[in-house]
């Protein structure tokens, strides 16, 4: 394996609160587009992100053969609505992308109300809000509505029309790479197939392509893969066409649901010890009470294909509420109003930490070791006390020097000492720069 020097300590300056407003912007930018997993909602998608990193697009067959799955028809939708026979519309998919079951078929007709309840979705525990449905696999066709509006539907004849299209085309994904130092790498990923919802995953779309625009500005010791893929098919077609590529991959993340004021939640990759487990731990864990740090369970984003047996990547999930515990989840209650640009912020900062512990992480060893090596002989120890910064700084010092046995990285160090890893990198340059410390010898496997 070919060994990355890590870079200096810290590699950027932190983002400001721009950043948070920026990567709203996107996410607003991007939001009322039709998509689903596959489609031109997927490639207009991609035009906007375009104009902020340099993306490669993949185009997909239909019918292509990925693993287990098969890449369906190509989706794509005009217009569809139920009106009275008066010709009111009762819902109209111009209004809302939602009001539609994601992948319906085409369909005409004219119906008595008891025939159409059968193909409308409602959350009856939510009234007021449109839920999203899908139907990828199975041929169907549906509405989505407020529950409240159903309800005041009088049992009449509706005439109902989807005008949508299923035809031999390809599913879309793209892909930015960021050459590193290394060719060792740093996959990051996002599901692009949501229609019109903020959090999941609009939020996770646009900071994914504010992460590649930062990490583009910074020299990195590894490369950096972001994919933008139509959740569970478009990963596997991507995991299918790059199968050769993926022993190169050290660390993962899977991004969702980074908008909204919640968490943040990190779910472990399946390995649950992978040097990303740990980062993230260290960056999630001391966010306080609303901090969650869950083991791998096969359910939720394309962590469950990453971390599938034939692969186990090194990937884990990050949000802030974890899907599903939030009542705004996979319904029109998910809209522009739920994220912040202090929350993306916030979520941009604890990626870019752990990034910074991806990146500057090395494993010192202690030059002095017998005893400790008397620092105010070396203008490293304040004479005099009280200061507290001056006080943190002599303890990473002292924590470095301590642990700098060879068997512990400076992200060992955090976890052992609770210090910030930044401030243990920071102490380590400085020794390392007095002579105290140099880099362990590499171990052998
Ligand atoms: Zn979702």
């Amino acid at each position: 394996m070919e060994q990355a020097s890590p870079g200096p300590y810290p590699a950027q300056p932190a983002a400001g609160d721009d950043i948070g407003r920026d990567i709203y912007a996107l996410a607003e930018k991007i939001f009322p587009i039709s998509r689903s997993i596959t489609g031109d909602g997927v490639r207009k998608t991609l035009d906007i992100l375009a104009e902020h990193i340099e993306l490669e697009r993949h185009e997909v067959p239909s019918g292509a053969q990925v693993f287990d799955w098969t890449v369906p028809r190509e989706w794509n939708i005009r217009a569809a609505s139920i009106r009275d026979m008066q010709g009111r519309t009762i819902v109209d998919f111009a209004d809302s992308n939602l009001h539609v079951l994601n992948y319906s078929v085409p369909f005409k007709g004219v119906l008595p109300l008891s025939e159409l309840r059968k193909h409308i979705h409602t959350l009856p525990e939510q009234p007021q809000a449109i839920p999203y449905r899908t139907s990828y696999y199975a041929e169907d066709w549906g509405f989505c509505m407020a529950h409240e509006r159903l309800e005041e539907m009088p049992d009449a004849e509706y005439s109902v029309e989807i005008d949508s299209e299923l035809k031999q085309g390809s599913l879309t994904y793209g892909e930015c790479l960021l050459p590193g130092e290394t060719d060792r790498e740093v996959l990051l990923s996002a599901h692009i197939c949501h229609p019109s919802m903020a959090n999941d995953n609009c939020s996770g779309l646009a900071m994914l392509a504010f992460l590649a625009a930062g990490l583009k500005k910074r020299p990195r010791r590894y490369s950096y893969r972001f994919l933008f893929a139509p959740g569970t098919i478009g990963a596997l077609a991507w995991l299918a066409r790059n199968e050769q590529r993926l022993g190169q991959i050290d660390h993962g993340l899977a991004l969702s649901c980074v908008g909204d004021g919640g968490g943040p939640t990190y779910k472990r990759s399946r390995r649950g010890d992978a040097f990303i487990d740990r980062a993230m731990a260290l960056v999630v864990g001391r966010r306080g009470d609303g901090a969650k740090l869950l083991d791998f369970s096969p359910y939720g984003y394309d962590e469950r294909q990453f971390c599938s047996p034939g692969f186990n990547l090194p990937v884990g999930l990050f949000q802030r509420s974890a899907f599903a515990t939030f009542p705004e989840y996979h319904s029109s209650a998910d809209d522009l109003s739920f994220i912040r640009p202090e929350h993306l912020a916030a979520s941009y900062r604890m990626i870019m930490e752990a990034i910074e512990i991806i990146e500057g992480d090395w494993t010192p060893i202690n030059l002095c070791p017998k005893g400790e090596p008397q620092l105010g002989r070396r203008g490293l120890y304040s004479a005099r006390g009280g200061n507290r910064s001056t006080a943190s700084s002599t303890m990473a010092m002292l924590w470095v020097l301590n642990l700098a046995d060879g068997d512990h990285s400076l992200l060992a160090m955090a976890e052992r000492s609770g210090l910030p890893f930044g401030e243990l990198a920071g102490a380590a340059a400085l020794l390392r720069e007095h002579g105290l410390l140099a880099d362990a010898p590499a171990r052998r496997p």
